[in-house]
């Protein structure tokens, strides 16, 4: 109301002054005077308005580039509007630039491929991550439909089904992809990529062990059911029979009871985060005890040394006991009797190692990367007969990456083996002395 009032006051005062200068000269010159004077102020207002409609054009030629023109009168008021709504729109402009740089910025950082596809499920707008996943190139795919360039026959009848409620486990280059497909706008769609490859490796892992720790526990468990089924069938049996059949059932229950400890000590060392433990390792004393529970297990069958040259470690002094006892017993169990066994602490340029060298049974190579892997086992009536379990070198495993240590294997079939445990140089316990 403001502005249509100042138009049409601003509008009569100069036909005004053009009236009355009109007048003025009417007075003196007469009424023919007075007309021309009249036309020719109207005719001066008329191309002043001209003038500045022609700027105005040429400034809507190019609003951004060019500068707004300063104007008389009437024109003040809209250049200035005109100014106000320039800013506003840069400013809105900016503000939505900023908006897609972070939008953009977030979608990058997704862990999840996110693809948009228009109608006719033509490739719009992907994340690199989608790249990844699905082996698109945004600039090379965009606008063919993802059908042609995702060649996977699940994925096309999946994509054609429009059963979307449920995902897709696509198999899809070397990955085990979860695809979800969410219709938004009209025609439009959103393709969600997570790649599931990691967890469907640890869920194989669990399903593995469980079928593998239930197989190892059902062969114990029907021995000892076989001879409660004699006993309860056969109660006239000898004495001696008796006996054999009791100490046969109490070998299988240490082997369950060895294997469920090993179970949970496995367990435990998963559960435990990979901080590294920092108490003072007396290595001396470990040592010593270890060296006396290979001399008991092997009960005289081998000739067994103990060298400690190397400094103390900082670590927990009980997971490496049971790392070392490990590697240690495996040599008494896989050395024949009037072997040898050398344990070692010693110091190198990389920092201190554990050694253990036998003169056993050796091992052929194609085995010896995959030791460590749960249930593992060369020849399992061997492990068996000396009541392994096939979990002890995943349970070394886990102990020495918890405390950053590489475990080398060196083995010779026939001959015998070395184990050996290569800590970093900063394990040192400083300020400790060799004993
Ligand atoms: P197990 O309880 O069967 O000994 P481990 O995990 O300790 O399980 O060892 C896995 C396998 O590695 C063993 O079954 C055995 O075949 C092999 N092994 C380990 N240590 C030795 C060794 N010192 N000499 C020969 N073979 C070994």
């Amino acid at each position: 109301m403001k502005s249509f009032i100042e138009f049409w006051v601003s509008a009569i005062i100069k036909i005004l002054f053009v009236l009355s200068g009109a007048a003025i000269v009417g007075l003196f010159g007469g009424v023919t005077a007075a007309l021309i004077t009249m036309l020719f102020g109207l005719l001066i207002l008329f191309f002043i308005q001209l003038f500045y409609l022609y700027k105005l054009q040429c400034w809507l030629e190019a609003p951004v580039r060019t500068r707004l023109p300063d104007g008389v009168g009437l024109w003040v008021g809209v250049f200035s509007r005109l100014y106000k709504l320039r800013r506003g729109i840069e400013k809105n402009r900016f503000e939505l630039s900023e908006w897609l740089t972070r939008f953009r910025q977030a979608m990058h950082s997704l862990p999840d491929g996110v693809v948009i596809m228009g109608s006719g499920l033509v490739l719009e707008w992907c994340n690199p991550v989608a790249e990844q996943h699905l082996g698109f190139n945004l600039k090379k795919d965009n606008n063919m439909r993802v059908t042609n360039v995702v060649r996977s026959p699940d994925f096309f009848d999946y994509i054609i089904g429009q059963k979307y409620d449920v995902p897709l486990h696509l198999s899809f280059r070397d990955r085990k992809l979860i695809v979800r497909i969410i219709p938004f706008e009209n025609n439009r769609q959103i393709l969600v990529t997570h790649d599931a490859t990691e967890s469907d490796r640890i869920e194989k892992m669990r399903r593995d062990f469980i079928a593998n720790a239930s197989h190892e526990l059902r062969t114990p468990l029907t021995v000892m059911n076989g001879f409660l089924e004699i006993a309860e069938h056969q109660p006239d049996l000898d004495q001696a029979t008796r006996m054999e059949h009791v100490q046969l059932m109490a070998e299988q229950g240490m082997r369950m009871q060895n294997l469920v400890e090993d179970m949970l000590t496995l367990s435990r060392l998963e559960s435990l985060d990979v901080t590294l433990p920092t108490d003072h390792v007396h290595m001396r004393d470990l040592l010593d005890k270890i060296y006396a529970e290979a001399m008991a297990l092997s009960a005289t069958r081998h000739t067994i040394s103990l060298e400690v040259s190397a400094p103390d470690i900082i670590g927990n002094a009980e997971e490496l006991r049971s790392a070392f006892s490990n590697l240690v017993s495996n040599a008494v169990r896989y050395t024949q009797v009037g072997g040898s066994i050398k344990i070692v602490w010693q110091m190198a340029k990389e920092g201190p190692q554990f050694l253990v060298q036998d003169t056993g049974i050796g091992i052929a190579p194609e085995h010896i990367g995959r030791l460590t892997e749960r249930f593992y086992r060369v020849d399992k009536n061997k492990s068996r007969e000396t009541q392994g379990t096939g979990l002890g070198l995943a349970i070394v495993k886990h102990i020495l990456l918890r405390h950053r240590a590489n475990l080398v294997i060196e083995s010779v079939l026939g001959r015998g083996s070395t184990f050996m445990v290569k800590f970093p140089s900063s394990a040192v316990y400083q300020d400790s002395v060799v004993s």
